[in-house]
C-alpha cells in the first residue's frame, strides 16, 4: 500500500479506506491514542492503537519523538477535535526515540530552549508552520517578478571589494592566522592569499546586480548576505537572506510602487496557502499576547494585521517632514525616547521608526529623500544637494524591512560622492563603467527575508525564523 503523506490525506479524506501513514508521535494518550505528524502539515492525525491486542513491548516505544508507520482504516471520529481518525491494524515502530532522552517533549518549551536544540525543533507545531511558510514565501517572491518578467541573478557570495558599505564584513581567507605572511611594511600580505588580494563575504548582491539590470533590465537576487555587525538585537542575524531588484528606467516612484506591490503579494499569497499554519500562528500569538500588560498588547492579531498591510496603501513621508512630526511628538516632548530628536540630518533611531508606524501613521510607511550624509555613496543626488533618493520601508513591529534608492546614474556626481566619502575609487572601476557606456536611471531596493518572515508569522525574534541562526558567540549547528 501506497505510504499517503497527510497534507494529501487530509484534504480528501476517504472514510473507510486504507491507509499507511508516515511520521513522528508528538503525544500518546491513555494507551490508545496516537497524533501522529509527519510535517506536512500542522494538522496531526489521530491513530487508535487497539492495546489489548498490541504487544506490551510496542506499546512502550510508542513515545512522543518516535517514529512509526501506521496502516488501518479511516473512519469518522467520535472524539471532538478531529472529524477522522485511524483505527489501527499494524504499527510499525521505525525508529525509537528514548522519553528518558528525547529533549522535545509535549509541553510548552521556551524558544530560547529550543534555541539549544535548533536541530529538533522542526518538530514542534511552531516551528513546522514557521518553516512552511517561510518556504512558501521563497516560492512567491520568485512567483512574484518571474511573472513581472524579471531575471533572477545569482550574485557572488565572495566579494573583492568592500566599498559597499552597509557594514562589517567578514574576512575569507586560507592564510594561517598563526603565521601570516607579511610584506614590507610588516601588513599581512593578502597577494599571497587564495584570491591575491583580500576578500570577505558579501553584504549586498546589490552593485553586481546593477551590471546586470543594465543590460537584462529588470532583475532580482535572492541570496545569502553576510554582516559581522556586533548587532544583539531581536532584528538582526550575521547571516540572513535578502531579495534585491534592480530595475533599469525606475526613477524612485516606481521603486517605491513596485517594493510596494512586492510586499502586498507575497503576504497575499500566504494569506491564501498557508491558511492552517497561519492560524494556527494567529492562536500562539493571541496567548502569548495575554502574559504581557494591557497597554503592551498588540490591538491587532497576526492575520489581522497582514490583512491591514494587505489592504492599506502604505504611508508616503519624506524624511524632513517625518523629522518634524518626531520633533512635536508627545515622547519627544516629555523626554521619553532615548535618542532624542532635535536637529535636521540626524539618523533615526528603531524607537523612532516605530512610532511614525506604530502611533503616528499606525500604517507602514515609507519614508524618502534622506540626508545624504547618513545614507550609501550610491544614492541619487536631489537639487537640493543635501538630500538623496533613499527610501526606506518601515512596518509595525520590526522597523525597517526594506531599504532602497534610486542610483545616481551621473558619473561626474557618482565620482564626486565616491571622493567625499572617502571611498577607494579604483576598486569601483566596473561599477563606474556602468555610468560611462549607456547609463540609465535606475532604482532598485534590498528587502530583508527573514523580516518578511518575522512579520509574516507574528514571531518576535528573528533566531526563530531561520533554521539555524547565526549571531555574535553563536554558529552551532
Ligand atoms: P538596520 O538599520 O535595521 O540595521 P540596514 O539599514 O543596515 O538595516 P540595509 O543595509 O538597507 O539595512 O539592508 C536592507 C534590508 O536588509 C533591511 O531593510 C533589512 O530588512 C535587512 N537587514 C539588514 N541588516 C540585517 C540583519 N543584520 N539581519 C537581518 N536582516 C537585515
Ligand atoms: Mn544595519
Amino acid at each position: 500500500m501506497k505510504h499517503l503523506r497527510l497534507a494529501e490525506l487530509l484534504k480528501q479524506p476517504k472514510k473507510y479506506d486504507n491507509v499507511t501513514v508516515q511520521g513522528w508521535v508528538r503525544t500518546f494518550r491513555a494507551n490508545r491514542f496516537i497524533a501522529l505528524n509527519d510535517g506536512s502539515t500542522i494538522e496531526n492525525l489521530q491513530c487508535v492503537v487497539d492495546f489489548e491486542n498490541t504487544d506490551d513491548l510496542i506499546l512502550k516505544k510508542i513515545n512522543t519523538g518516535a517514529a512509526v508507520k501506521i496502516s488501518g482504516q479511516l473512519v469518522e471520529s467520535m472524539g471532538k477535535g478531529q472529524s477522522i481518525e485511524v483505527l489501527v491494524k499494524t504499527l510499525q515502530i521505525i525508529g525509537e526515540a528514548d522519553p528518558e532522552l528525547y529533549p522535545i517533549q509535549p509541553k510548552k518549551h521556551s524558544f530560547e530552549y529550543l534555541r539549544e536544540k535548533a536541530h529538533l525543533r522542526i518538530r514542534t507545531a511552531t516551528f513546522g508552520a514557521v518553516m512552511r511558510i517561510r518556504s512558501v514565501l521563497s516560492f512567491a517572491i520568485h512567483q512574484f517578478f518571474q511573472d513581472k518578467g524579471f531575471y533572477y541573478v545569482h550574485t557572488p557570495i565572495i566579494t573583492g571589494s568592500d566599498a559597499e558599505g552597509a557594514g562589517e564584513m567578514f574576512r575569507v581567507s586560507v592564510l594561517d592566522p598563526k603565521n601570516p605572511p607579511t610584506d614590507d611594511n610588516g601588513a599581512i600580505d593578502f597577494k599571497q592569499d587564495f584570491f591575491g588580494k583580500e576578500t570577505k563575504l558579501t553584504v549586498s548582491g546589490q552593485l553586481e546586480a546593477e551590471t546586470f539590470a543594465q543590460g537584462l533590465g529588470n532583475v532580482y537576487t535572492f541570496g545569502p548576505t553576510f554582516r559581522a555587525e556586533n548587532s544583539n538585537t531581536s532584528r538582526h542575524l550575521a547571516e540572513f537572506w535578502m531579495i534585491e531588484p534592480e530595475m533599469a528606467f525606475y526613477d524612485l516612484a516606481d521603486n517605491m510602487d513596485l517594493a510596494e506591490e512586492f510586499i502586498k503579494y507575497t503576504l497575499n499569497y500566504i494569506l491564501e496557502k498557508c491558511d492552517k499554519d497561519l492560524t494556527f500562528l494567529d492562536q500562539r500569538l493571541e496567548q502569548e499576547e495575554k502574559t504581557k500588560p494591557q497597554n503592551q498588547r498588540s490591538p491587532m492579531g497576526l492575520i489581522e494585521k497582514i490583512k491591514f498591510v494587505v489592504e492599506n496603501e502604505f504611508k508616503r513621508v519624506s524624511y524632513t517632514e517625518a523629522i518634524d512630526i518626531l520633533k512635536n511628538s508627545k515622547p519627544n516632548k516629555k523626554k521619553k525616547f532615548n535618542y532624542l530628536v532635535e536637529e535636521w540630518g540626524t539618523d533615526l533611531q528603531s524607537e523612532h521608526e516605530r512610532y511614525l508606524v506604530e502611533q503616528h501613521f499606525n500604517a507602514p510607511v515609507i519614508l524618502f529623500d534622506y540626508p545624504a550624509k547618513i545614507k550609501a555613496f550610491y544614492m541619487r543626488m536631489n537639487e537640493d544637494q543635501k538630500t538623496v533618493r533613499a527610501m526606506d520601508i518601515l512596518f509595525p513591529g520590526i522597523g525597517e524591512i526594506v531599504g532602497g534608492s534610486q542610483r545616481e546614474e551621473r558619473l561626474d556626481v557618482l565620482e564626486q560622492r565616491i571622493k567625499v566619502m572617502g571611498i577607494d575609487a579604483e576598486e569601483l572601476w566596473w561599477y563606474l563603467d556602468l555610468r560611462r557606456f549607456g547609463s540609465t536611471p535606475h532604482s532598485g531596493f534590498g528587502l530583508g527575508f527573514d523580516r518578511l518572515v518575522l512579520f509574516a508569522t507574528g514571531m518576535s525574534n528573528i533566531r526563530d525564523v531561520i533554521p539555524f541562526p547565526r549571531t555574535p558567540q553563536n554558529a552551532s549547528f
